[in-house]
């Protein structure tokens, strides 16, 4: 067990009213009071006309995707650097994901790259909002104008792009309310989408393919993604507490960033977005050394992803400098809502005190 977490919950007595509310009205499936609540209210923090919520985040891409109608011989653009989940997403529609690097400027999808990777096969782009960065919208749509995006925002809760809000961004939008994500409820994701007829048809697919107007009529060949009315009353909890509970990050971000400030690089800042912070996440090519140096006063500080085009499944041998680069330096550190001040400074000391080892190291090698 580390000492200090990776990620840590902040959940209040709202989630929890919330939650013996919906246990005591004896709805705890995937219909319930809770589960509308939660998507209205989820809609209109992010200003979309429609939310949908599902199990979790991964499933709400395979939503969109189908949402989409993409299927086997359709070619879907995914970032070289990400979770997992938007790959495996369109390899579990049968699709082929083409994997594109980020850009240094944003770690995000580069839109240049994007545009070389096009083919008459493409059906769809997933850009990720990646670290609580926006991708780039603008230019994005510049390369790709009639191609749908869908827009993965797992991890950017409460980041703003020229105005708009992150999960409105994606002509689909999908959120994880995982555990480790900035606004959560264990397990949970939503689609989100301005399009009525779209909304209508992945809301049919989340739910059995069966019609809205006659039971056990099921016109499509459905699925069931529906979220139960338990974790939907925690995450209505958490919707209504997302301007404090991204605030709160963004203030361990800026502690981080005080107290780090010239000693490590931090993740690229973009000047067309506000980001939030998810996990807050610096580069070292002496990322090893340090990490083991913080690792062992248990702080769990973590590397981040493999690329992509490095895991069994997806394997590539193209180059992706970009990505593979920041796969093998990028870490991140203790992060969540509330983490005390104390330990920031903890954390930040070890850190310093890696850092400065690790120079010392060079010199003597
Ligand atoms: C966490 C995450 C997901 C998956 O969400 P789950 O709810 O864990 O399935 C998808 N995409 C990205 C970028 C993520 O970080």
């Amino acid at each position: 067990m580390m000492r200090i977490p990776a990620s840590n919950i902040n959940i209040t007595e709202l989630e929890k009213s919330y939650v013996r509310d919906a246990l005591e009205s004896g709805w705890i499936s995937g219909i319930g009071g809770y589960v509308t609540r939660f998507e209205d209210a989820l809609a209109k923090q992010v200003q979309r006309k429609h939310a949908i919520a599902v199990s979790n985040g991964t499933v709400a891409l395979e939503l969109a995707l189908k949402g989409l109608g993409i299927r086997p011989g359709d070619e879907v653009i995914v970032p070289a650097l990400t979770f997992v989940a938007p790959a495996a997403a369109v390899r579990n529609v049968g699709a082929t994901p083409i994997l594109v690097d980020v850009s240094r400027h944003s770690w995000t999808l580069d839109p240049e790259k994007v545009k070389e990777a096009i083919t008459r096969r493409t059906q769809a782009i997933i850009a990720v909002d990646l670290l609580g960065s926006p991708a780039d919208y603008d230019a994005l749509r510049s390369v790709a104008s009639d191609i749908p995006i869908i827009e993965d925002a797992a991890q950017a809760h409460g980041a703003v792009y020229k105005g708009k809000a992150v999960g409105s961004l994606g002509d689909i939008s999908t959120f994880s309310f995982f555990a480790n994500k900035s606004v959560s409820c264990g397990e949970a994701g939503a689609v989100l989408t301005d399009d009525s007829a779209l909304a209508e048809k992945m809301r049919l697919i989340a739910g059995h393919g069966m019609s809205p107007n006659r039971i056990y009529w099921h016109e499509i060949v459905g699925s069931n993604y529906r979220l139960s009315n338990l974790p939907a009353a925690v995450g209505l909890g958490q919707v209504e507490r997302w301007n404090e509970l991204t605030q709160a990050r963004r203030d361990v971000g800026y502690a981080y960033d005080t107290l780090l400030k010239g000693a490590i690089a931090h993740r690229p800042i973009c000047d067309y977005a506000l980001e939030s912070t998810w996990l807050y996440c610096v580069a070292s090519p002496q990322r090893e050394m340090i990490l083991d140096h913080i690792r062992a006063k248990g702080i769990d500080a973590r590397p981040i992803w493999t690329a992509i085009p490095d895991l069994p499944p997806y394997r590539s041998s193209e180059p992706f400098p970009v990505a593979r680069k920041i796969a093998a330096e990028a870490f991140t550190l203790p992060t969540w809502a509330g983490m005390p001040k104390a330990l920031i400074e903890e954390v930040a000391e070890a850190v310093l005190e890696a850092v400065n080892e690790a120079k010392l190291e060079a010199v003597l090698a």
